[in-house]
């Protein structure tokens, strides 16, 4: 059977932090705040692959408050997701991702972030989707406060 598991994540925009979305360090003046390396569409990609299994959040599996985390890789991260889904009998099909921006402009990183993802994720990059949107100016995510992203991941596993 196909079971289908959806992430989201957000994390505040600071000054002094290197902006890494997708394993990708995209060139911007400020970056997000996190423990890890704040990499909000990887933590909302490794969040999807943990909801379609159902076994929790990305908090229970790397707590903020375990130093071991600190400043790590968030593909290191995923890759550790990875493995547990395939530890539970779960073979990835296929992720679908969107970050909400307002600047800077991600639409040429696009291409590098479903690279670096599927090679992370072992799949062909035919079955990664990284889509970028603005968010028009509205809200936190509009006034640049923050980044945020949304993603679904496909997993199929015996019925
Ligand atoms: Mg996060």
């Amino acid at each position: 059977m196909t079971r289908v598991g959806f992430g989201f994540d957000l994390h505040p925009l600071v000054d002094g932090r290197p902006l890494v979305l997708g394993g990708v360090t995209v060139p911007s003046a400020r970056g997000l705040d996190g423990h890890s390396d704040a990499d909000v569409l990887t933590h909302a990609i490794a969040e999807a692959l943990l909801g379609a299994l159902a076994l929790g959040d990305l908090g229970r599996h790397f707590p903020d408050s375990d130093p071991r985390y600190r400043g790590i890789s968030s593909l290191a991260l995923l890759r550790r997701v990875v493995e547990l889904v395939t530890s539970r009998g779960g073979r990835l099909v296929n992720v679908d991702a969107t970050v909400l921006a307002e600047a800077p402009r991600l639409a040429p990183h696009l291409d590098g972030m479903a690279k670096r993802l599927a090679e992370t994720l072992g799949l062909d990059i035919d079955r990664v989707s990284v889509k970028a949107k603005s968010p028009e100016g509205l809200g936190l995510l509009g006034r640049r406060e923050g980044i945020a992203a949304m993603a679904v991941a496909s997993v199929e596993v015996a019925a």
